[in-house]
């Protein structure tokens, strides 16, 4: 990647799940707010998986964090999936590094983790019995979610502040994605649990209001990393093979990646479950080489 000085201007596949992250807040405000509060908060964890909206993302936040005099609260976390039992990555190869490139553009920590339960998403997908969908998203809830809680108690207890700790979270959702994200507010506090918490967290969309055209334009303009996935077709850059993407994507990764795909089809025959409602990885297949 074109390494550039930081120079701050203006102020992320299966996000939405992630709001999960903490329970609902005890009382929903009037008016939500849409500026995120740095004063109030100890740190800010921004997840990274390597894709568009996660390098705008990055780019916001630390773009606003500098301009508050903030930028030593961020922390840039990307979730490891693991890989297969035939030891294929489950995200793309290069998503961590291209992570580790937002983190250091901006001179931020980086840091990995993967789930303390589930070290790989494929033994969680076996484990369940069914690939993920949209009313079953227990892929990005026992990957990223729990994994993204379990950091920030992690920095909250390096911190030793001997109070819960207040934390920013922050995600690359936007609202041109889906009507549902787009009813999402921008900044929403919530608390993981009731008396005696450790952590008080509020969840912050910075990139809501981007469209996919403006988040490639700051990309362009401050020379950030991008994974060269898109180069080759790819619209989004999520798990290789997302029962939850759009057909074409899948095809497309599928000539890229057929390995991957051979092994998640004969997954697919064992667990007698099709990998997406419309269509079998099978057929995804045989789509990829005609
Ligand atoms: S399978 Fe799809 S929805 Fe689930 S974690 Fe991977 S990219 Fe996100």
């Amino acid at each position: 990647m074109t390494k550039k000085p930081f120079t701050p201007p203006c102020g992320a596949g299966c996000a939405a799940t992630q709001m999960e992250l903490f329970a609902a807040p005890t009382a929903a405000p009037a008016a939500p707010p849409t500026v995120f509060d740095w004063g109030a908060h100890d740190f800010v964890v921004v997840g990274d998986s390597g894709g568009k909206d996660s390098g705008a993302l990055v780019h916001e936040v630390c773009t606003q964090a500098d301009k508050a005099g903030q930028l030593h609260k961020v922390r840039i976390l990307h979730c490891d999936l693991g890989r297969t039992a035939k030891g294929h990555l489950v995200e793309w190869p290069g998503a961590l590094d291209v992570a580790r490139a937002h983190a250091e553009q901006y001179g931020v920590p980086f840091a990995v983790r993967h789930g303390q339960r589930w070290p790989s998403l494929w033994d969680r997908i076996l484990d369940h019995g069914k690939w993920p969908g949209h009313f079953a998203r227990y892929c990005t809830s026992d990957t990223k979610t729990v994994t993204g809680r379990d950091f920030a108690d992690e920095v909250g207890a390096e911190l030793r502040l001997g109070r819960p700790y207040r934390a920013g979270y922050a995600m690359g959702m936007r609202a041109e994605e889906s009507t549902a994200r787009a009813k999402r507010p921008v900044v929403e506090r919530h608390r993981m649990s009731g008396k005696g918490t450790l952590r008080v967290v509020t969840t912050w969309l910075p990139i809501h209001q981007l469209t996919t055209a403006q988040v490639w334009q700051i990309h362009r303009d401050n020379g950030i990393a991008h994974h060269e996935a898109y180069d080759l077709g790819m619209r989004r850059l999520s798990c290789r093979a997302c029962p939850l993407a759009h057909t074409d994507d899948l095809v497309r990764s599928a000539q890229l990646n057929p390995e991957l795909f051979a092994e998640y089809a004969e997954a697919e025959e064992e667990m007698g479950h099709q990998f997406k409602e419309s269509i079998s990885l099978r057929a995804i297949i045989e789509r990829a080489r005609s």
